[in-house]
């Protein structure tokens, strides 16, 4: 291998980060890069770690099918294809064509996302594809259209966040998530600026406040309709901004003076002089930013929740200016790229959609097929896996890039449905726990070992390199897709090589919301990357988005005046507590990558409860005693960690565990109406003392 400049496998911050050549049997050496504007240097454990996965040792170097006994053996390639392809096949000509479905993941490059939208659409003529990203940040992204006509993570550089007067983080934990981004936050504060934090738990992220808003998980929309209502009611609306740029204050004023500042305290915990004083600290200096993540998202009122903190930007003029705005901190490493070229149910590349004539001609002229013969939107990610295997439901399942047995919601219910397959391949380098179930599982390349561009949650293109060729026996996921093209009768357009793909994206994007059309592989080598959109080989990109005006026809941005409704799940006497969910420092997602890097499980080596003391008082727990969680769906058993930092009426878990840890073992699948995005971040639940080993449970 040759030293090369890179990024991050992980998160969607994607810090630049350069691999060179390790001593003799060493794995490769990484280092931050200082030059690159998102970290300047500076990694976290899982990135300063992610070469330990490139050793063939690691993981897998040959395909796998299950044999007449129910194991998996090793398999040539050209086997392992044509059981796929031919269970496609015969799926398409059973059932009809969306019974062979494709499930992505938000980590793929933006080449793979497109060439498996294409795939699905063209080579098996199905609707039935979707994407882990939905569980990951789509609430945002309907909010972001909703209310400005264009969804991008963030509408400006994170460079910016020290430049602005105070931001206000909802449900995010960067300082554990991507602890990078976090000198941007200590910066504001050097430059005077605050920091204030909405969550449920005292994160490592809340210590670094000024003020730490503590609300019961599921009712952050109350806090923001809360906050509004002080605006209004202290004079602080920005009244030219709001007549100039938006549309339909009166109606989020409306809503927000139903929700006076005791209802508030009542519906949330907060207290009214927290209250007061998060919007005093808000308001003080002219630019203000509010930032969001999975907290306010992952509900089943995640849309409307978003819609009620960007309606709080939109009525104090912070937004469409510099230093101000609505952001969402994107997840997972090409989380923003992911979702905008052609893995979900409804669209098509470049934020186009499925549904409009106009688009479908678009991208079918560039595919060389009829639009007519595109199939129309399909069902969201936890619908697919929801109805799998029933009637109606696919019966055959490509996965690329993801893990659901341990990331999907009820995730017990999810791996009965997937076991009812007809064929299950999964592509992954790892024997994950969805490829333990899988008839056929394909070994693919890592970042490392193949080349291809990721969008950053900045919206910031960038181009990741190989740096050192994959294990004998190892290919990548776009071989997968191309020879299982050609073995459904689609020999041509589904190229191997990334570059060519991306040729063809530019192409299919252009003129698109999520325009690529000015970037090339050319243009990204050696640069910090380009933000789309950047629409011709000449333009400069677009780090910061509506400036001028927003993107819906008439250039105003739109209030979204939700109300407030409880959650899918409240608690009740047989499930008293609530359950929230979240990630640690050392692990990544299911932890499919993580848990088999050994500093990284050294670190953090398994799933735990975090409770109150007050609440492990009533439960008769001490620190370290395994506790039994159980909510409607299934049960989970783990260790306590006694903690004054969370709530006592709440307990968190985290998700990166698989077996009896499993924290999505309990989370409920109910969906948010627009986004369809499950409540991962509350559902009720009963804790007690797990049974002493052999007794059973109650
Ligand atoms: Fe990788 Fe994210 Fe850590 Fe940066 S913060 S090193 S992108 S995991």
């Amino acid at each position: 291998m040759t030293t090369t400049d890179t990024h991050c496998p992980y998160c969607a911050l994607q810090c630049g980060m350069r691999l060179a050549p390790g001593a003799a049997g060493e794995p490769p050496r990484i280092t931050g890069r200082e030059e690159f504007p998102v970290n300047r240097g500076a990694l976290c454990g899982k990135g300063q770690s992610a070469a330990a996965l490139l050793a063939p040792a690691a993981r897998l170097t040959e395909p796998l099918v299950r044999d007449a006994a129910g194991g998996l053996r090793p398999a040539t390639w050209s086997e392992a294809l044509d059981r796929t392809a031919e269970a496609m096949r015969r799926a398409a000509e059973t059932y009809g064509p969306d019974a062979a479905g494709v499930f992505g993941g938000g980590g793929l490059t933006n080449e793979k996302a497109y060439l498996l939208g294409k795939f699905a659409r063209v080579a098996l003529g199905s609707a039935a594809i979707d994407y882990n990203g939905r569980f990951c940040m789509s609430s945002a992204a309907a909010a972001s259209r909703a209310a400005f006509g264009l969804d991008r993570g963030l509408p400006f550089p994170l460079a910016d966040i020290p430049r602005t007067g105070c931001v206000i983080l909802v449900g995010s934990n960067p300082a554990e998530t991507m602890p990078p981004a976090v000198r941007h936050l200590r910066e504001l504060r050097e430059n005077g600026g605050t920091l204030i934090v909405v969550d449920p738990r005292r994160t490592r992220t809340a210590e670094l406040a000024d003020l730490h808003l503590q609300p019961l998980p599921g009712t952050d929309l109350a806090l923001a309709l809360g906050l509004l209502h002080l605006v209004v009611a202290d004079g602080h609306v920005d009244e030219e901004f709001v007549a100039a740029r938006t549309t339909g204050f009166e109606a989020a004023r409306a809503t927000a003076m139903a929700h006076w500042p005791e209802r508030v305290e009542a519906l949330t915990g907060v207290p009214v002089p927290a209250q007061r004083e998060a919007v005093r600290l808000f308001t003080a200096r002219p630019h203000g930013m509010v930032l969001t993540a999975r907290g306010p998202e992952q509900q089943s009122k995640g849309t409307a929740t978003v819609g009620a903190w960007i309606d709080l930007c939109l009525a104090t003029g912070r937004a469409g200016r510099p230093y101000s705005g609505y952001g969402c901190l994107t997840g997972q490493g090409n989380g923003q790229g992911g979702r905008e070229h052609g893995q979900k149910a409804d669209q098509l590349p470049g934020y186009r959609s499925l549904e409009d004539p106009a688009d479908r001609a678009a991208v079918a002229a560039v595919w060389g097929v009829d639009p007519g013969h595109l199939p129309r939107s399909g069902t969201s990610a936890y619908e697919l896996l929801d109805r799998a295997g029933r009637p109606g439901g696919v019966r055959t399942l490509l996965v690329m890039g993801s893990n659901p047995v341990v990331s999907a919601p009820d995730a017990g219910h999810v791996t009965r449905r997937l076991q009812t397959l007809d064929h299950l391949v999964v592509c992954d380098f790892v024997l994950s726990e969805t490829a333990r179930l899988a008839d056929v599982v394909l070994p693919v390349a890592q970042w490392a070992e193949e080349t291809g561009t990721l969008t950053n949650l900045e919206g910031r293109v960038l181009l990741r390199r190989a740096a050192l060729a994959p294990p004998p026996g190892v290919r990548t996921d776009l071989h997968v897709l191309h020879a299982l093209a050609a073995r459904l009768g689609h020999p041509h357009g589904f190229p191997e090589d990334a570059e060519e793909v991306f040729t063809e994206l530019r192409r299919a994007t252009a003129g698109a919301p999520a325009d690529y059309a000015g970037i090339s592989y050319d243009r990204l080598t050696g640069e910090p990357g380009l933000h789309w959109p950047c629409p011709d080989p000449g333009h400069p990109g677009t780090p910061r988005l509506f400036l001028d005006r927003f993107a819906h026809p008439d250039g105003r941005a739109r209030f979204a005046a939700p109300t407030h409704r409880p959650c899918a799940e409240e608690p009740d006497s047989a499930y008293p507590t609530r359950l929230t969910t979240g990630r640690t420092v050392h692990h990544y997602q299911s932890g499919a990558q993580t848990r088999r890097v050994a500093a990284l499980t050294a670190a953090d080596p398994g799933p735990y409860v975090e409770l109150h003391p007050e609440l492990a008082d009533t439960l008769g727990a001490g620190d370290g005693d395994l506790l039994l969680v159980t909510s409607r769906r299934g049960a989970a058993t783990a260790p306590a960690r006694l903690t004054k930092a969370i709530r006592p009426d709440t307990v968190f878990m985290p998700f990166h565990w698989p077996g009896e840890g499993r924290a999505n073992s309990l989370t409920h699948a109910a969906l948010d109406p627009v986004s369809r995005m499950p409540e991962f971040k509350v559902c009720a639940v009963r804790v007690e003392k797990a049974p002493p080993a052999g007794e059973a449970r109650p």
